[in-house]
C-alpha cells in the first residue's frame, strides 16, 4: 500500500538533500511532482532526476519562496494547472542557524521563523482548500522539535511549533479526509548537516560518530527519511493523522 500511483504531490525545499530524496522516491511511487525551491535551477536538476526514472512529464519545477504567501499560491495553482488535483503535501523547506540566543540578531530569528513555520500556515491555506479529494500533509519536523538542542535556539522553536502545528491542522481538517503528520529526522547526510559541522568547527567524521544521539554509529541517509515520508503520504498509514513520527536512529530514545 505504500503506493501513490495516481496522486499528485507537492514537495517544498525539493532541491537538496531530503527534499530531493522524496520528491524521487514520490516519483518511483506513481506520483506526479511539483518540486518548490528557492534554488531554480537545484528544483530544475531534481525534475531531470525524476525524469529519467518516471518520464518528462512526472514533475515540474517552480522557484518560490515558501515564506511569501504569494508564492505558495503559485506552488498550488502549479499542481492544479500543470497535473489538475493535489492529494500530497511535504512541507519541508527549512534552514538552521548555530547560535544561541545571545549571538543571534532579531532578523536571523524572524528568517528562520518565516522559513520553517511560517511557510507552513501558508502552504496548508492554499493547498488544504484544493485536496478537494481528501490528502495527506506531512510536515519536517526535527527530533530538536521534540526536546532541546544546543546552539540553536531559533530552529528548536520553530521545530516544536511545526510539531504542534501540525496536531492542530490534523484536529481541523480530519473531517475533510485530511491527514497531517511530522516526520521527525534525527541528524540526516545533506548539505545543511555538513554546513552545520562547518558552522560549529567539527570533523564531519568525528561529528558522524562521537554525538550520543546518535546510537547507530552515523547519520541517516535522506532517502532513510523519503521511505518514512511515503510511508505517511500514502494510504497504507490511512488511520495516521496527528502523530509526530521519529526517524532518526534512536537518537531521541
Ligand atoms: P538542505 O539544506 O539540503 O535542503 C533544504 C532545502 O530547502 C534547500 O534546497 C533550500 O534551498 C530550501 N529552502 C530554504 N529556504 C527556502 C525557502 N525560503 N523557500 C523555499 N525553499 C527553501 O537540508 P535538509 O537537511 O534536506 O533539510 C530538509 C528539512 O529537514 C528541513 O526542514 C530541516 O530543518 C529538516 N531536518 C534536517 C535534518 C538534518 O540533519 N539534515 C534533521 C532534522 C530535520
Amino acid at each position: 500500500m505504500n503506493t501513490l500511483e495516481g496522486k499528485i504531490a507537492i514537495v517544498t525545499g525539493g532541491a537538496s538533500g531530503i527534499g530531493r530524496a522524496t520528491a524521487l522516491t514520490f516519483a518511483r511511487a506513481g506520483a506526479r511532482v511539483v518540486v518548490a525551491d528557492i534554488d531554480g535551477p537545484g528544483a530544475e536538476a531534481t525534475v531531470e532526476q525524476i525524469a529519467a526514472v518516471a518520464g518528462d512529464k512526472a514533475a515540474v519545477a517552480v522557484r518560490a519562496d515558501v515564506s511569501d504567501s504569494d508564492d505558495c499560491r503559485r506552488i498550488v495553482q502549479t499542481a492544479l494547472d500543470t497535473f489538475g488535483a493535489l492529494h500530497v503535501l511535504f512541507n519541508n523547506a527549512g534552514i538552521i542557524r548555530r547560535t544561541t540566543a545571545l549571538d543571534l540578531d532579531v532578523e536571523e530569528w524572524d528568517r528562520v521563523m518565516a522559513v520553517n513555520v511560517r511557510s507552513v500556515f501558508l502552504m496548508c491555506k492554499h493547498a488544504i482548500p484544493a485536496m478537494t479529494e481528501g490528502g495527506s500533509i506531512v510536515n519536517t519536523g526535527s527530533g530538536w522539535g521534540l526536546k532541546g538542542g544546543g546552539n540553536a535556539i531559533s530552529y528548536c522553536a520553530s521545530k516544536a511549533a511545526v510539531v504542534n502545528m501540525t496536531r492542530a491542522l490534523a484536529i481541523d481538517h480530519a473531517r475533510a479526509g485530511i491527514r497531517v503528520n511530522s516526520v521527525n529526522p534525527g541528524d540526516t547526510d545533506t548539505p545543511m548537516l555538513r554546513d552545520e559541522a562547518r558552522q560549529l568547527g567539527e570533523d564531519w567524521a568525528a561529528f558522524q560518530t562521537d554525538a550520543a544521539d546518535r546510537p547507530m554509529g552515523r547519520s541517516g541517509t535522506p532517502d532513510e527519511i523519503a521511505q518514512a515520508v511515503l510511508f505517511l503520504a500514502s494510504d497504507a498509514a490511512s488511520y495516521i493523522t496527528g502523530s509526530a513520527l521519529v526517524v532518526d536512529g534512536g537518537g531521541l530514545a
